[in-house]
C-alpha cells in the first residue's frame, strides 16, 4: 500500500472496472454517424429521460459537448455571459470564440461559485448596434466541487427568461450534485434549455459526454458536432461503458464525497496549512499553503508518492479507486511537509 501512487489529480483518472469492459465487449454495434448503433440511442434516450429533457446526443468530450452546445445556442457576433472560473471560459481553450466567434463575458465569482444576479443583469447588453448581442447564460454545477443551490438555479433561470437569453449548463458533474442533496437528476437539470453531462468523471467510464435538451436543438447541434469532428462510427463501446455507469455507479459518488470530507477534516489542524471552506466540496479538497507559491509542497508530495493538481491552491479529488487507507496516509505526507517546515 505505502508504495502506491495515491492518484488526487482528478476523478478523469478512473479506469473501467472488469464488469464495465465486458460490458464494453459485448455491446452491440452499428455505425452511428448512419444513426444505427442501438446502444448509443439506448444511452442518449436514458439520459435524457434522467435529466428531464427530451432528447440527447453523444459526444467523445465535455469539451466538444459545451462547444457545440455554444455554436448551436448563439450566432457570431454573439455573447454568452459564464463565470470567470468555469471550465467554457477557462479551460476549453477559448473554442466558442475561435470556432464560433462568440464573445464571452465573464463575471467574478461569488465564494460560493455563483455569479451575482445583479451583475449578470448588468453585464447584459441593451439591443444597440454597438454591442453584441447578448444571447445565452451558462451556469455550471458543481463548479470548483461546490454544488449550486437550486434556488439560484431558479432565479438565475426566471432571470434569463425575462431576458430572452438561453439557459445552459456545464453539467459535467451535475450527478454530483444530485447525490449530495439527494435530489433526482432531473430536478437540477430540466430547469436549464441544454445540460452537457460527463461520464468520464467520478461515474469512472473511459470517455465520454452527452448533451441533452430538446430534439429540435439537438438536430441543429448534429450538424455542428460533425463538422468539429465528433460524428463517431461503432461508438456502442463506450456507450456501453456509459450506461454501465449511469446503472451501477453513481451512488458511489456519495463515498466519494466522504472519502473528500475525511481528508479535509484531518487536514484542519495543521499550522500553516489552509482548507478553503474548512471543508470539502463534494469530491474536491482545496488546500493553500500559507507560505510560498506551493510547489515545494507539491513536490514533497509528489516524492513520497501522493499526485495531485494545482499548487496554491492544490486541489485533491477523491475518487473510486480511492480507498480509506489512502486517504490516511495522503494526511499523513501533508502533514509530515508542514512539521519539517517548521
Ligand atoms: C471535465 C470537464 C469538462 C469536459 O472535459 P473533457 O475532458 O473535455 O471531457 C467540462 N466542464 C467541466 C466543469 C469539467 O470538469
Amino acid at each position: 500500500m505505502t508504495n502506491q501512487i495515491i492518484d488526487l489529480r482528478s476523478d478523469t483518472v478512473t479506469t473501467p472496472s472488469k464488469a464495465m469492459r465486458d460490458a464494453m465487449a459485448t455491446a452491440q454495434v452499428g455505425d452511428d454517424v448512419y444513426d444505427e448503433d442501438q446502444t448509443v440511442k439506448e444511452l442518449e434516450r436514458t439520459l435524457a429521460k434522467m435529466s428531464g429533457q427530451e432528447a440527447g446526443l453523444f459526444f467523445p468530450s465535455g469539451t466538444q459537448s459545451n462547444l457545440v452546445a455554444l455554436l448551436t445556442h448563439c450566432q457570431r457576433g454573439e455573447e454568452f455571459i459564464v463565470g470567470q472560473e468555469a471550465h467554457t471560459y477557462k479551460y476549453e481553450a477559448g473554442g466558442a470564440a475561435v470556432l464560433g466567434s462568440i464573445q464571452p463575458q465573464p463575471i467574478e465569482l461569488d465564494p460560493n461559485g455563483t455569479m451575482p444576479l445583479e451583475k449578470i443583469q448588468r453585464a447584459i447588453k441593451l439591443d444597440d448596434f454597438h454591442f453584441a448581442r447578448t444571447r445565452l447564460l451558462a451556469l455550471e454545477n458543481t463548479i470548483g466541487g461546490k454544488v449550486i443551490p437550486q434556488t439560484y438555479i431558479s432565479e438565475a433561470g426566471k432571470l434569463a427568461r425575462q431576458n430572452n437569453l438561453l439557459f445552459h449548463l456545464d453539467g459535467a458533474r451535475v450527478f454530483n450534485a444530485a447525490v449530495e442533496q439527494n435530489i433526482s437528476l432531473s430536478e437540477i437539470t430540466k430547469q436549464f434549455d441544454s445540460v452537457s453531462i460527463c461520464l468520464s468523471k467520478g461515474l469512472g467510464a473511459p470517455v465520454g459526454s452527452v448533451l441533452v435538451g430538446d430534439e429540435s436543438f439537438l438536430a441543429q447541434a448534429k450538424r455542428w458536432r460533425k463538422m468539429v469532428g465528433g460524428g463517431m462510427r461503432q461508438v456502442g463501446m463506450l456507450a456501453a461503458a456509459a450506461l454501465y455507469a449511469l446503472e451501477h455507479n453513481i451512488d458511489s459518488l456519495k463515498a466519494d464525497h466522504q472519502l473528500a470530507a475525511q481528508l479535509a477534516e484531518q487536514l484542519i489542524d495543521i499550522d500553516g496549512l489552509v482548507v478553503q471552506g474548512n471543508c470539502a466540496n463534494t469530491n474536491m479538497v482545496y488546500l493553500s499553503p500559507e507560505k510560498g507559491d506551493g510547489t515545494e509542497f507539491h513536490q514533497w508530495c509528489a516524492e513520497r508518492g501522493l499526485k495531485f493538481g494545482g499548487r496554491n491552491p492544490a486541489r485533491l479529488v477523491t475518487h473510486r479507486h480511492i480507498t480509506e487507507q489512502q486517504i490516511q496516509s495522503a494526511a499523513e505526507i501533508i502533514r509530515s511537509y508542514f512539521e519539517s517546515a517548521k
